[in-house]
Formats: structure tokens, sequence, C-alpha cells
């Protein structure tokens, strides 16, 4: 018989981060209202985060990691829990069950580890990885450019080899965390003659010389996290790639099939969540001497709602558990686990967009206030289909699978 229910390790850590919400982050969350549903105070004038939105961040995440949640997907030798795929479904669907606040800042997301650190070595393992597993250092993955976006190879960043240093030279856009990590991971092309076998990976401390952090966007989110990074005569050691040289672009997509897969459980809790606070709406607004649950229009678009819901849960349970009968985490990725990951992605932004469209409809002129919290899921699920791969670049990749 197929199981779709969660195992009994993650249903007692499911519970307990539950109890952490309840506890520790629903209060947090109370005292940061204002800011929640207001990015004039979310924000600073030049884009950033304000400092108390900052520091409950930095907060959460320390107090995530000391309770062993912030890094449940990352392997146990190097402090994590050791989660699988599918495990972490379960963990992400019900973080985001709760919409979008501060909950969501428990887990880790682009700034945290991911599990192709462990072609970092021992000691970057020890120096870099450890304090990022237990919350105190956040990193930035900095691959796009303003020329070199879906298109990655065309990258105009370089890495030379000068005595016992590299030197970066270049520009890299769109890069989440930006403006706060400690750890600038850069890919660079060491030899673009190579194409894919000619990137290679650095690790570059946030105050190394030649490193500087450029503007904050403003973009449909305004989260406040994403930034641009200027590279000029930046020197770091030898010994500071991640991985091997050549090996950059392998990482880098391995890093990416993270963020794709953690769209699973990512937008079937906010689709949930939505579908909940839908069929909560239509049942309590009276409307024409009634409430509006009554009505077959609203009811098929919330039908419609559930259905999308369904199709992600199945298509990322089935989806994630095919990644965990093979290896995701390594520099040449089986082409049917990229299919998988791929389908995933597509599929589950695509869907919570549908999804987050209907509820901000079904609420009428309330969906499209900041204080019902839900035109802010719109906008994050407008958002999701064009980072990490746009819809249509992961068409592009199933298409290669299929023979196209
Ligand atoms: C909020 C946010 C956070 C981000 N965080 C990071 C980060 O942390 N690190 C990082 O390196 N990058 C990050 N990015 C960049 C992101 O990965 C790129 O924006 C994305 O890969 C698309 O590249 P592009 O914007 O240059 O669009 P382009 O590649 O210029 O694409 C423009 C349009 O053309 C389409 N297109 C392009 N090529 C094809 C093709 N072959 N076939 C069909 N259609 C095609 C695209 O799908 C898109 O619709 C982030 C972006 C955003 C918005």
């Amino acid at each position: 018989m197929i199981d779709f229910s969660p195992p009994p390790h993650v249903q007692a850590t499911v519970e307990a981060i539950e109890r952490f919400i309840t506890d520790e982050l629903e209060p947090i969350q109370r005292d940061l209202a204002r800011h929640l549903s207001n990015e004039h105070l979310y924000l600073r004038e030049d884009g950033r985060l304000a400092p108390e939105v900052l520091e409950a961040q930095r907060t959460i995440r320390r107090r995530s990691a000391e309770r062993g949640f912030y890094a449940l997907h990352m392997p146990k030798e190097v402090g994590g829990g050791g989660f699988c795929l599918t495990d972490m479904f379960f963990v992400h669907e019900a973080v985001y069950r709760h919409g979008i606040g501060v909950t969501q800042w428990l887990l880790s997301w682009t700034e945290g580890p991911n599990q192709m650190m462990q072609f970092l070595s021992a000691e970057q393992k020890q120096k870099y990885l450890r304090p990022m597993i237990r919350g105190e250092w956040t990193a930035a993955y900095a691959i796009t450019e303003y020329r070199g976006g879906s298109d990655v190879l065309s990258m105009e960043t370089r890495a030379a080899r000068r005595g016992d240093e590299w030197v970066i030279d270049g520009t890299k856009a769109y890069i989440t965390n930006a403006p706060y990590a400690d750890l600038i991971m850069v890919c660079a092309m060491t030899a673009p003659e190579r194409r894919s076998a000619g990137a290679t990976l650095f690790i570059v401390e946030r105050d190394t010389p030649g490193l500087r952090i450029g503007r904050t966007y403003r973009t449909i989110m305004d989260d406040g996290m994403t930034g641009e990074l200027l590279f000029e005569n930046c020197r770091v050691p030898l010994a500071n790639t991640w991985g091997a040289e050549g090996e950059g672009f392998y990482i880098s997509m391995g890093m990416i099939n993270w963020i794709r897969v953690r769209r699973g459980g990512m937008c079937s809790g906010l689709g949930q969540y939505l579908l909940d606070r839908c069929v909560s709406y239509v049942k309590n607004r009276q409307a024409f001497g009634g409430p509006l649950s009554r009505f077959q229009g609203l009811q098929w678009m919330i039908v419609d709602s559930y259905l999308d819901v369904q199709a992600m849960r199945s298509l990322s349970l089935h989806c994630l558990w095919q990644a965990d009968q093979g290896n995701l985490w390594t520099l040449k990725v089986d082409p049917s686990l990229i299919q998988a990951v791929c389908a995933l992605k597509v599929f589950c932004d695509e869907a919570l967009y549908r999804v987050a469209d209907r509820a901000v409809q079904v609420h009428g002129a309330y969906g499209l206030t900041k204080e019902s919290g839900i035109e802010k899921i719109f906008r994050i699920a407008r958002n999701l289909r064009i980072p990490g791969g746009t819809d249509e670049i992961q068409r592009v990749n199933i298409a290669k699978m299929l023979g196209l």
C-alpha cells in the first residue's frame, strides 16, 4: 500500500514545530504586525529591511537552529537533521500552512545551507558550514548577471589565478540575501571556452576588499532581500573554491535544484492556507440576503483551488519520492530526476499562482488590502515563477528529456 502520511519521526518534528510557532513565533508576529502589513515600516528608504525586521529574522533563525529545525534537510554528519526530500515536504507544508508572516523564517531558504555543500573541504565545512547550520551566518548564491540570467553560461564574471590568489571581476544581479549575507558564493568563468566545465564557485567573505554590496531592488514582493554584488579586483585565497576548478556550474545547478524541490511543500502549504481562508470567508460574508457560499460561481472557483492543492501534493510527493530514490546532490544528475524536479517546480509555481489569484477574487476588495495578507501571497506567487529558473526554462528542460 502507498502511504501518503508523514512517517512518525517527521510527524513528531512537525508537532514540535507547531508548538514552536505557537509559543515563540506568534508573539513575535504580533509585535511586528504593523511592519508586516506596511512596507513603509517593513523596509528602509534604501529598500533594505528595517532593523526590527532584520533582528526578528535573525532571532528566529538562531532559535530554530537551536531546536534543530533550521537544517533538518542537511546530513547528520554536519549537524543537520538528515531528513530526505519527502520528509522535508511535510515540514515545509506545515510551516507554510500558516501563510506568510514570520513563521517561514524558521526554515532555511536561499540564505541557508544546502546539500551541495558536501563538496566543501573539511576545513571549509568547519569554518563556513557549521556557523550556517547554527543559524549564525547566512550566504548569498550569486550566479545571475544582467546579461546572463536563464543563459547562465553567458556570464561575464571572470576569475583568474594570480600567485596564491584568485582575482574575481564582475557584477551579479538579483541575488537573494545579498544585502545581509556573511558569505558570498559567487560563480565565475575560469575557462570560458570550456563552457559548462569552465565555471568555478568561490567563497568570498563579506568584508573582503574588492567586494561591494550594491543596491537593493524594490520588487513586486518588496521583501527587502534582493541585491546587487560588485567584484572589482576581489582577491580570495586559492583554497576558497567550493568544489574543484571547473565544477562551479554543476554545483550551482545542484544548489538551484534544492530551491526548486522546496516549492512542493511551500506551494501546497500556501495553497491550503488560501483555500481555508476562502472557505471560511464565503461562509461568513453576507450578500444578497445570505452567505456568499451558496453561489455556485464561487464554489467552483474554490473547488478549482482544492483541485490545484491536491494536484500539487500528489505531484510533489511523487517527484520527491523519485528524487529520494536517486541522488540529486551530485555533479552529473540523472536526467529523469531533473525532469521530475522541473515538473514539480513549474507545476507548483503555476498552480499556487492560480490559487492566489482566485483567493484575491473571492475576498473582493478586502483581498486586495495589505491587512488581508492575501494580496501578499499573490505577489509572492507571481514572483516564484521567475527565480530558480523560469516557467519556460523548466519546460525547456522537460522538453529535452522528452527527446524534443
Ligand atoms: C526575487 C528574485 C530572487 C533571485 N535570487 C537569485 C539568487 O539568489 N541568485 C541568483 O543567481 N539569481 C537569482 N535571481 C535571478 C533569477 O534566477 C533570474 O532572474 C532567472 O533565472 C531569469 O533570468 P533573467 O531574469 O535574466 O530572465 P531572462 O533569462 O532574460 O528571460 C526573460 C524571459 O525569456 C524567457 N526565456 C529565456 N530563455 C528562454 C528559452 N531558451 N526558451 C524560452 N523562453 C526563454 C524567460 O523564461 C523569461 O520569460 C533572482 C531573481 C529574483 C526575481
